[in-house]
């Protein structure tokens, strides 16, 4: 196998995404120190832009250094001190994960587990809390990746402050993908990927932190876990302040230039005019599928992951090398439960175009003729 020139393959999996040539010469500029005032410059316009994406005021908003999952670790480390009582609503993987992290930052968690491709409804939310009324926190995933549904958040964040908890989001497929309103929402903190819907190599964790949760922090009695991911140690460095600007690790620097790129692209687009086209390609897409009698698993899919069930008589990893082989298309296979039994087609942000809709169908219907 040829490992010198890695392939130029159309992603239309759960993610990396395809990145645009604009993002990759973005990451080619020189490497600058990680306190040169212009790259701190940089950082501040970067922030500023994931602001506008979050659609937020909140001042903390940064990418942590790491993937998806960093950005995970790092609001549960923040957040919880151990004996925390918190709420994990656990649908498929991601909710799972969210479990795990946060009982491994010694919460005491009460998980709502439902079956794999269904949504929570505020009724099934409200009597978790009802039963749990020492409830510091509730944790939910916004697009849940492993089974392609998508979750609905309106009215969850009154009622989760109703009961003097926080709201805690995990948007890493649907960001720059999906309407998503961090402030209008009352969303506490979030946390995304560059790889997804932002379409950026994966390597950063955008988060944003509200009031509740900058409260939350203050008062802690003990210190986080994780040195690295210490939210009071990075804000020094990421917002700077009285001190201005203390040094705690080496910032990514390439890959901020890239997430930089990235988030000019999507507000040159616009944010309405992506969710726009992110819900068009969706139609497209299931439209085909569906006509080639091809099944949607969940019961309200998200736009930006589709997740469908394997044909009977369909060879599931035979498919997926050929699609690979053939056409240069990579599609995901199931996660955990729906391992050989469903495929996951991923429209995120720059792979969502009649292009790919059309090229993954008409690869489709040839493959499994
Ligand atoms: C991909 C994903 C993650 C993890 O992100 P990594 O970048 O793989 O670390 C977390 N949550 C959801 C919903 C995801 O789709």
């Amino acid at each position: 196998m040829n490992t010198q020139f890695p392939a130029e393959r159309i992603l239309l999996g759960p993610g990396p995404s395809p990145v645009p040539a604009r993002v990759l010469r973005a990451l080619g500029a020189p490497t600058l120190g990680h306190l040169d005032p212009q790259y701190l410059a940089i950082m501040d316009e970067t922030c500023e832009m994931l602001r506008q994406v979050f659609q937020t005021k909140n001042a903390l908003t940064f990418p942590v250094s790491g993937t998806g999952m960093a950005g995970m670790e790092c609001i549960a480390v923040n957040l919880i001190e151990p004996g925390d009582e918190v709420i994990v609503c656990v649908n498929g993987v991601f909710g799972g994960r969210m479990k795990d992290v946060m009982e491994r930052c010694g919460a005491i968690v009460h998980p709502i587990e439902i079956a794999w491709g269904e949504v929570f409804t505020l009724d099934q939310i409200a009597a978790t809390l009802d039963r749990h009324t020492r409830t510091k926190l509730v944790g939910i995933v916004h697009a849940e990746t492993s089974t392609g549904a998508h979750q609905p958040l309106a009215g969850l964040a009154e009622l989760v402050h109703g009961r003097g908890a926080m709201l805690v989001v995990d948007a890493v497929t649907s960001l720059g993908g999906h309407e998503l309103r961090v402030d209008d929402w009352g969303i506490d903190a979030i946390y995304s990927g560059t790889q997804k819907c932002l379409s950026c190599p994966p390597g950063l964790a955008p988060v944003s932190f509200g009031e509740r949760a900058l409260a939350r922090m203050d008062a802690r009695k003990t210190k986080p876990q994780s040195w690295y991911l210490d939210v009071s140690l990075l804000r020094k460095y990421y917002l700077g302040g009285g001190g201005g600007r203390v040094y705690h690790h080496t910032a990514p620097i390439n890959m901020t230039y890239a997430l930089r790129e990235a988030l000019a692209i999507v507000l040159e687009e616009g944010l309405v005019n992506r969710i726009d086209r992110h819900e068009r390609m969706y139609k497209r897409l299931r439209a085909g599928l569906e006509a080639m009698g091809l099944a949607y698993i969940p019961s309200h899919s998200l736009h930006t992951l589709n997740c469908i069930t394997v044909p009977a008589g369909a060879d599931d990893a035979g498919t997926r090398k050929r699609l690979l082989e053939e056409y240069g298309i990579e599609i995901g296979a199931g996660l955990g439960v729906m391992a050989g039994k469903a495929w996951r087609i991923g429209l995120m942000g720059h792979g969502s175009t009649v292009r790919n809709v059309d090229l993954v169908l008409t690869a489709l219907r040839e493959v499994l003729k």
